[in-house]
């Protein structure tokens, strides 16, 4: 089996100080869309100075380089045992490299272990047998004041008058954003799962943040949950890092999951402006990034 822990670096490297195209792509069009001189406007810019540094210079995005979550998708033989230890010791060179910050702390003791590497879920792997010879391997980057601002919601909520509908998933996915205000550091994205239960409420609701943001929904109805989340979201007006504005998200995407009878939970993951996620793929000894 090959040793891709190099690769394993370099596509760290990529997702922590190169934001992807998509991305910069709809904080450039959010630009235009907000009055010249205004605090939102300034922001935005400061933002895409920060992206345009970072990448020139392989420095950080931002200074919290997040947990970092892997998806591996591989083909049969390929040992998860050895996966795994090929990107802890990537994680800690990245680490060294200063393409991530040390954020792996332990809970009781306050002790931050200084390489990102925790317990068994620091950094959080997930691997996935697939048929073929191409192994995928996807890393997100998933920043700390987002993911506090992440939200669940068991329907019907009454305070909300949510029931168990997509009348009710759109009243609590809203009522999130409008409590994570601007300290999700917005303009964010929006990952929403609907189903399933507490714990694969969670994961699908960053699974689905793995999807670019200008792909469609196959599902019609879960589409137009995703157009009409993002644009009244935007017409609250919470704007770039709550200073008030057009651009409190940039997207929104919406999984849907089975569920038991009991139960109907709404989950979001609010990813912020800083929304790292690349992609690297293994044919023999082809190696690509995206
Ligand atoms: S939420 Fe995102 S942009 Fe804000 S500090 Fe954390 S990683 Fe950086």
């Amino acid at each position: 089996m090959q040793d891709l822990t190099e690769h394993i670096i370099e596509l760290i490297r990529l997702a922590s100080t190169n934001l992807p195209p998509d991305v910069e792509a709809a904080l450039r069009k959010a630009v235009e869309q907000e009055e010249p001189g205004s605090a939102a406007r300034g922001a935005l810019e400061t933002i895409l100075k920060n992206v345009e540094l970072s990448r020139s210079k392989s420095t950080p995005i931002c200074q919290d380089t997040g947990t970092p979550i892997f998806y591996v998708h591989h083909p049969e033989g390929w040992s998860t045992r050895r996966l795994r230890e090929q990107i802890v010791a990537a994680v800690i060179a990245a680490t060294k490299r200063s393409y991530l910050r040390p954020n792996s702390v332990n809970t009781l003791t306050e002790k931050n272990t200084g390489t990102n590497i925790g317990d068994e879920h620091f950094p959080v792997v997930h691997f996935d047998e697939i048929e073929g010879d191409t192994l995928m391997m996807e890393l997100m980057l998933k920043g700390g004041g987002c993911e506090n601002v992440g939200a669940q919601y068991s329907l019907p909520n009454n305070e909300l008058g949510a029931g168990r509908d997509l009348a009710g998933v759109r009243k609590a996915v809203l009522d999130a954003v409008y409590k994570a205000q601007g300290q999700g550091c917005a303009p964010g994205i929006l990952g929403v799962a609907i189903g399933g239960d507490r714990g694969s409420g969670y994961t699908a609701s960053k699974e689905v943040l793995y999807r670019k943001l200008d792909d469609v929904n196959p599902d019609p109805k879960l589409a137009e949950m995703e157009n009409r989340l993002t644009k009244e979201s935007n017409e609250m007006g919470i704007g770039p890092m709550g200073f008030g504005g057009k651009t409190t998200v940039v997207g929104a995407k919406i999984v849907g999951l089975h569920r038991l009878p009991a139960s109907y939970f709404v989950t979001v993951s609010y990813m912020c402006w800083a929304y790292r996620r690349r992609k690297m793929t293994v044919k023999g000894d082809e190696v690509n990034y995206e």
